[in-house]
């Protein structure tokens, strides 16, 4: 009798000890491949969206133009995005909002983040209504402002679009752009919206840390944009540059390759690579075109 309970309770362990291997095992398993931050800058034509995945929480930066709202929706769902954690829209261009429509129609937005400044264009009013409609929360933020983008991920912002304004006499909508440093681990990245000379020189002004593994150029190349100074600070080991082919704006300009090649920065571009998909654990960092 005391042998056949003793069988029992080691049997019993036994069944325990398994179920919790494999708990451990697949737990283990599922950590690995989501533990990983992945950004996906979008080959979405002249415009940039940029999604970004971490323990099955989703984000976006900038939503593409109004004509690619179908393949960001396609590329979104493929991805399996039912929800997104948070949108950035970096400024009110329409090469930046204009996928808004189809994100706020087709997905659950939690919180919206964008740098408040109002335009009377059809693109912005729809976006305005749009979040209105579907009740997201919006956030202006401020320079110095952590944003909580994604389970321990931060976006530092380091734009402030009224300091642009006041030094610049006029308004530039591409020097009011939500810019900052995503941070995650040891690995960082700058992003810059179409931020140019000006807001690029505002933010080194602010004596933060702006050093950054990689960089997403700012205004999809534009000689405008990428000043020497910017990039001697920022020192990129990859520059990856959103922009469509054969674009009306002959962009990337080729003064900005020549700058970057001479910093030292390896180049992507969704216009010839397609998307381009950066994997990182927080130190090491892979980077994987679309077109090889
Ligand atoms: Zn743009």
């Amino acid at each position: 009798m005391r042998g056949h309970r003793v069988r029992k309770a080691a049997g019993c362990i036994f069944v325990l000890l398994l179920f919790v291997f494999i708990i451990c095992l697949t737990g283990c398993h599922f950590g690995r491949n989501d533990s990983k931050l992945s950004i996906h800058v979008l080959a979405i034509g002249q415009g940039d969206a940029i999604l970004l995945q971490r323990e099955g929480e989703f984000a976006l930066i900038d939503t593409g133009d109004i004509e690619h709202r179908a393949v960001l929706k396609q590329y979104l769902s493929d991805r399996g995005v039912h929800t997104l954690r948070a949108v950035i829209i970096t400024h009110p261009h329409a090469d930046h909002l204009g996928g808004m429509y189809i994100v706020c129609k087709d997905f659950r937005v939690q919180q919206v983040y964008d740098n408040g400044v109002t335009t009377g264009e059809n693109s912005y009013l729809e976006y305005q209504k749009e979040m209105q409609r579907h009740w997201i929360p919006r956030q202006t933020v401020h320079a110095g402002e952590d944003i909580d983008i994604l389970p321990g991920v931060i976006f530092h912002v380091l734009s402030d679009a009224k300091s642009v304004e006041s030094t610049e006499g006029k308004r530039n909508l591409n020097n009011t752009s939500l810019a900052g440093r995503l941070e995650y681990g040891r690995f960082s990245m700058f992003f810059t919206g179409d931020a140019e000379k000006e807001e690029e020189l505002a933010m080194l002004q602010r004596k933060e840390p702006v050093r950054s593994t990689l960089l997403k150029v700012g205004h999809h190349g534009s000689r405008t944009s990428t000043c020497a100074q910017f990039l001697r600070a920022v020192r990129p080991k990859a520059a990856i540059i959103s922009a469509g082919p054969g674009n009306s704006y002959h962009l990337p300009h080729e003064v900005t390759i020549h700058k970057l090649k001479k910093a030292g920065s390896r180049i992507f571009r969704t216009d010839r690579d397609g998307t381009v998909c950066i994997i990182t654990d927080g130190n090491r960092v892979n980077i994987i075109r679309e077109i090889q």
